[in-house]
Formats: structure tokens, sequence, C-alpha cells
């Protein structure tokens, strides 16, 4: 068979989060025949529903950086913990952290951080493209974002990673306690060091954003089916797409169902290492204040972002080899405290709780490729940290893949064969 699918071609997406559903409405919009699966309606079988909306695209290094097992230690060790590797999680995720430590040495961290700058450096102008097609280019905004700091020690330690992204063209001021004050009154006085970077946003609320887009998916002639793929089976003319309600075949399909893109690799015979990488987060309805600037408090390992929904604050990893393992609610009593020391006013009534399992890969590096052993099969999945601000990139490099367009070198960096 061609490597290449010609316009008109039928596909399968797997997947109705926001990366399955951008594919599809690249992949319309490309002239092919789109029919997207998912049991659950688009964007609310995942962590797309309630993440923190923001748009990171100023984020130049992989999670496991230089010094990782000790920095992890001591955030295990810390009150309020932002890492979590819950009982016998870690014996069941130990090849994978043997691999997320191995990402933070020499060529591997070199490589992860250069896959990293070339999706942030593409993330905004793909945003726009994608969300002006779709019609909902004013839902995203590219305000920055303030990086605050609890401790003057580790606003220092950051500065070499500043710097590092200052040169690659992303440019950060430092924010002085006067700053802090007048930008983000209603934070506690106690917050005096932080970095505005400037390659930041925010969209006004992510299911929002993924709805607009299956809208706009549909108008170009695209379709859902409200079901669960149980298998492909690649044949000579085309796959065939099970589901419980019988097969259908399609000339090609696209995995990019968050976590549950590594069954499919499995049935194919590929390794495809997804973690589920827990989130937890608050949504105050009406928290008594409006937050002018997306947040990140790297300390904390948390993200507070004013949404359409209310004023959300969360974030934290807490890993798992089982997406389906019940939630801790315990986090979310601390997330509850955590929320009020940084805005002592805040309102918590009405507040809704909520957990999402980011599909994360060891190296932090999505995986936007051909299948290794079927030319009918496409993987775009394991964003981990960023599914909604490089859903717009990964979507359209996939798209030129199975368009069969030549591709940059630095794509190679997407490729499924790093792990295989
Ligand atoms: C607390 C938290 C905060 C976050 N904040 C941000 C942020 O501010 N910015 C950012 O860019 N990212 C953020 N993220 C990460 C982001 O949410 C994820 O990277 C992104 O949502 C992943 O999208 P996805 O489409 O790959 O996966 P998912 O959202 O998991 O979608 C996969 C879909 O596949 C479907 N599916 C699974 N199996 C099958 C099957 N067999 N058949 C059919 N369908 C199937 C599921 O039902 C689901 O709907 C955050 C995540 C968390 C948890």
């Amino acid at each position: 068979m061609s490597t290449k699918f010609d316009k008109g071609a039928s596909i399968a997406v797997i997947g109705a989060g926001i990366v399955g559903v951008a594919s599809a409405f690249d992949l319309a919009r490309r002239g092919y025949e789109v029919t997207v699966f998912d049991p659950a309606p688009p964007g609310q079988g995942g962590p797309s529903w309630r993440n923190a909306g923001q748009i990171g695209a100023s984020d130049l290094q992989p999670l496991s950086t230089p010094g990782i097992a000790l920095t992890g230690l001591r955030m295990m060790l810390q009150k309020d913990s932002p890492l979590r590797i819950p009982g016998l999680e870690k014996l069941r995720l130990l090849p994978w952290f043997w691999r997320f430590m191995a990402t933070s040495r020499g060529d591997n961290y070199r490589h992860a951080c250069a896959a990293m700058t070339t999706l942030a450096s593409q993330a905004f102008e793909d945003m726009s493209q994608m969300l002006s097609a779709a019609g909902c280019a004013g839902k995203m905004r590219r305000s920055g974002a303030g990086f605050i700091y609890d401790r003057a020690q580790s606003f220092a330690a950051s500065q070499p990673a500043w710097a590092m992204k200052a040169e690659a063209g992303f440019p950060s001021s430092p924010m002085n306690r006067e700053v802090i004050a007048a930008r983000l009154p209603d934070m506690d006085a106690r917050f005096s060091h932080g970095m505005l970077s400037e390659n930041w946003g925010d969209v006004s609320d992510p299911l929002e954003i993924v709805r607009d887009l299956a809208g706009a998916l549909q108008k170009c002639g695209g379709t859902f089916r409200h079901s669960k793929v149980t298998r492909l089976t690649p044949l000579a003319n085309g796959i065939f797409v099970e589901t419980e309600a019988g097969r259908e075949i399609f000339d090609g399909t696209v995995v990019a169902a968050g976590v549950a893109s590594r069954q499919f690799a499995k049935a194919f015979g590929e390794n495809l290492p997804l973690a589920a990488e827990r989130g937890y987060n608050l949504t105050f309805p009406d928290p008594g204040f409006r937050l002018e600037l997306p947040l990140v408090m790297p300390d904390r390992g948390i993200a507070i972002t004013q949404l359409g929904e209310g004023l959300r604050i969360g974030g934290w990893a807490e890993y798992a080899a089982n997406p389906n393992r019940p939630e801790n609610r315990s986090c979310y009593e601390a997330m509850s405290r955590i929320s009020s020391e940084i805005f002592p006013g805040l309102n918590q009534s009405g507040a809704i709780s909520w957990m999402g399992n980011r599909p994360s890969l060891p190296d932090s590096i999505p995986v936007i490729s051909r299948s290794l052993n079927s030319n009918r099969v496409f993987y775009n999945c394991g964003h981990g940290h960023y599914g909604l601000s490089n859903s717009a990139t990964s979507a359209r490099i996939l798209g030129s893949l199975i368009a069969g367009e030549e591709q940059p070198p630095a794509n190679r960096a997407f490729t499924l064969r790093r792990f295989n």
C-alpha cells in the first residue's frame, strides 16, 4: 500500500479528547472523510474536560531534568507533596521510571529539550489558526503567565532555566513584590518572587474549546459515533474498526485515546509506555475576585486559571499504572487549604472537585507517528502536561504525515520508534 492517503480517504479517529478532535478537524479540513469514536461526549472522557486551560508554550524541559532523583525525593517528603506514587504503583511503574530517569541525562535530555522547543515555538500560531478555522479564536488569550515562587531560594535556582528560555527566544521578566501586588492584588502578601513568561496564555474553558472544534468538524462533514472501539484489524484494503455495535471498514485510523492508547499499541506488538499521571483540582464558581493572569506555582506543582466555570486551582502528579484507580479524596482537602493560603479572601462555596489522567510518556514528548507495524495506523497521544497547548501543532504534524508530506527532521523526535 502507498504510504500516503489521498483526499477523500476514510479515517477513523479513536478518542474525542482535545487531541483526537483537533486531529479529526485537521484531517477533515484536508479533505478526508473523518469519523470519531468515543463512548463519552467530546472532551468529557478524560483530562481534556477540566484541565487548567493554560496554553503553556515556554516550557522547554522534560519533567525529568538533571538531578531529578534528588528533587523528586525531596518533593515526596514535603508536606502537601506535588508528587505521589502510591503503594504498589511504584513496583508496577518501575520500567516507566527507569526510562523517565534516563531522560534526565546526556543526549536523551538534549533531545527531549529540542522536541519540547519544537512544539512550544509553534503552539500559539497553530492554535490561533485552528481556533480561527473553528470560529472561536476569541476564546484564547496570549496573556503571558506569572510563575510565582514560594521561596527566594527556588526563584534563584530557576534562573538558569529562564536564561536558557530567553536565549531560545522565549522572553520573560522578573516580578517583585510590588509587581505581584499590583497585578495579583488578591494573592497573599507573602509572595515576592516571580517571573512573567510571555509565551503563555489561556482559553476561556477547555471543554468549550473541544465542543467548538467538534461542532466545526461536523460542519466540515465529520461524524461522531458514541461507542468504544474494542479492536482494530488491518486488512489488505483497509482496517476494521470494531465496537460493541459492530464493525466498519476505514482506509486508516488514528489512535488518540489518551492513556488507553497503549492497549491499541500493545495489540500491534508495539511498546507505547503511557502512565496515568493524575492531577487534582478545584473550581470555585464564585471566588469573589477575578484573576487577571494565569499562574503557575512551581514549588507547589499547581496552576491557577480564571475560566468560564470559575477560578480553577490544582495540578500535582500522582502516578498510576491503572487509570481506574479510585481518586484520593484527601488531595481535595489539601488543595482547598492551599487555595486559601494563596488567596486569603477566596470564597470556596460550591467548589467542584475533579481528577484527570494525564497521558504521560517517560520523556515528556508525545508520540505523533505512524505505527511501525501497520501502514494504516497512526498515533497521536502521550501529551502529558501540554495536551491542550500542543493539540493544534500535533494535529497539523499528524495531518501532514497522513497526507504523505515531507517532514522536517525535527519531527523525527515524535516517532514511536524511540520506544521500540
Ligand atoms: C489537572 C490537570 C491540569 C492540566 N492542565 C493543562 C493545561 O493547562 N494545559 C494543557 O495543555 N494541558 C493540561 N493538562 C493536560 C491535558 O489535559 C491532557 O494532555 C489532554 O487533555 C490529553 O488529551 P487527549 O485527547 O490525548 O486525551 P483524553 O482527554 O484522555 O481523551 C482520550 C479520549 O479517548 C477516549 N477513549 C479511550 N479509550 C477508547 C476506546 N477504546 N474507544 C473509543 N474512545 C476511547 C476517552 O473516552 C477519551 O475521551 C492538564 C491535565 C490535568 C490532569
